[in-house]
């Protein structure tokens, strides 16, 4: 394109100290924009590098608007109070709008004797003569326009289109960037206040549920005494213990839910005092043998450690592995191993049943995680979490090692003098 113009022509050696100038500002925006430099700085330090390493009187960022016009979002050189508040049109009125219809850098060498579109009143008050003009894509659709304007006549070379594209392009990996940055943002606030409303729902449906649950538990259990007392027949008898089953299993569902919301609360205080770990799990395992007589228990204590933990805690940590060695053991036998070692209490719950995916190994210690395989079973995907709380509570760890259909076996270890974990404090007896 040959066009007379009193830009003087650079020397070779100025053209290339230009072009490596342009190349600089374009790494130091990149930098900028890697260092979190805020938005609107950046765009405006974008537009004064394009005036300044083009040589331009005026620069300029539109911002598609979703009316189809834009908005002077930054620049250099036109009339105070323009920036933020000045609408360009948009469509084919604009260089702009000619822009983002034709998807390609435009080079006007005289808006005067433009054929393809008017300037728009910006560029006429500014008396703009040449300029050149790329897209800013942008996540989905455009951004807008980046553009370099000049009121004398000026011929555009490619290297300067290739600038201010490489400026604009760069603008748009960081647009993009950020929206993704404030979505995620977003979402993870979203799911922040969702999982804060269910355990806020949690925590009031369990401890409503619980006081009228107790009292029907009391008074069938009245009931059922008086019955015995008035030589009740044994079909009413079954039907009263019945009741008391159901309602002592809803009872400890219940109970489950209240200590998940107390623990989600972050609230464990442990009541500590001597414990024998082979009494507990004699005790546990001497109520799972009355209650299951399908699956065979072994116990195998090989020591006996007596350390400094919350009794009750332990129990329900023995009772929750030792119910899930039973749910999902298959009944095949069970074994149940409490050994010493290092300062530590091992206690090793082992079955021979369904086994685990090893993807799910971790995840199944968390709130209500479940693994697919057992949607069959019933259960809310509580004990092993507070299983792992309890174990923390105490300094102690617990893990599950499994392949599926091969049984599982969980360990749990904890030291013979329990030190607090962060979620926990303690009352010594
Ligand atoms: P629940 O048994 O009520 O679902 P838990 O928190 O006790 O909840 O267990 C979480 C999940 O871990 C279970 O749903 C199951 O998928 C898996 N799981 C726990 N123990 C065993 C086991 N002994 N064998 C196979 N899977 C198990």
């Amino acid at each position: 394109m040959i066009e007379s113009s009193n830009h003087a022509e650079p020397s070779r050696e100025a053209a290339l100290e230009l072009r490596l100038r342009q190349q600089e500002a374009v790494a130091q925006l990149g930098q900028l924009a890697l260092a979190g430099f805020a938005t609107d700085a950046l765009f405006e330090r974008a537009v004064s590098l394009v005036a300044e390493r083009l040589d331009v009187e005026y620069a300029k960022l539109l911002e598609s608007l979703p009316s189809g016009d834009f908005l002077l979002r930054a620049g250099v050189g036109w009339r105070e109070g323009s920036i933020g508040s000045t609408i360009v049109p948009g469509g084919p009125g604009s260089q702009a709008g000619y822009t983002l219809l034709h998807s390609e850098p435009v080079i006007v060498s005289d808006l005067t004797a433009e054929p393809r579109f008017t300037g728009p009143p910006l560029l006429l008050e500014h008396r703009v003569r040449s300029g050149v003009s790329v897209i800013v894509q942008g996540p989905g659709r455009p951004y807008g326009v980046l553009g370099a304007h000049t009121s004398r006549r000026r011929v555009f070379t490619h290297h300067d289109i290739h600038f201010v594209q490489a400026v604009a392009n760069l603008l748009a990996s960081t647009i993009a960037t950020r929206k993704a940055e404030q979505e995620s943002a977003r979402l993870l606030e979203e799911t922040r206040r969702s999982l804060r409303l269910r355990d806020e729902f949690l925590s009031v449906a369990s401890h409503e549920l619980r006081t009228p649950l107790t009292a029907l538990l009391l008074q069938l259990q009245s009931l059922a005494r008086m019955l015995m007392k008035q030589d009740a027949s044994e079909a009413l008898v079954d039907k009263a213990d019945a009741a008391i089953r159901h309602a002592g299993r809803l009872n400890r569902l219940v109970e489950g839910l209240v200590d998940v919301s107390r623990l989600a609360e972050g609230r464990l205080t442990l009541v500590i005092e001597p414990v024998d770990l082979a009494e507990v799990a004699e005790e546990v395992v001497g109520q799972f043998r009355d209650e299951v007589e399908q699956t065979p228990i072994a116990l195998e204590i090989e020591s006996r450690p007596v350390g400094s933990w919350d009794r009750i805690r332990v129990e329900q940590v023995v009772t929750n592995l030792l119910s899930n060695a039973i749910k999902y053991g298959a009944r095949q036998p069970v074994d149940v191993r409490i050994r010493s070692a290092d300062h530590k209490a091992v206690l090793t719950v082992r079955d021979r049943g369904i086994g685990i995916d090893a993807k799910d190994l971790k995840r199944i210690f968390g709130r209500f995680e479940r693994a697919v395989s057992v949607r069959s079973y019933g259960g809310l995907g509580l004990g092993l979490h507070a299983a792992r709380r309890i174990v923390r509570a105490h300094g102690g760890r617990i893990w599950a090692q499994s392949a599926p259909g091969e049984g599982a076996t969980f360990v749990v270890e904890l030291p013979l003098r329990a030190h607090l974990g962060p979620n926990a404090s303690g009352i010594s007896l």
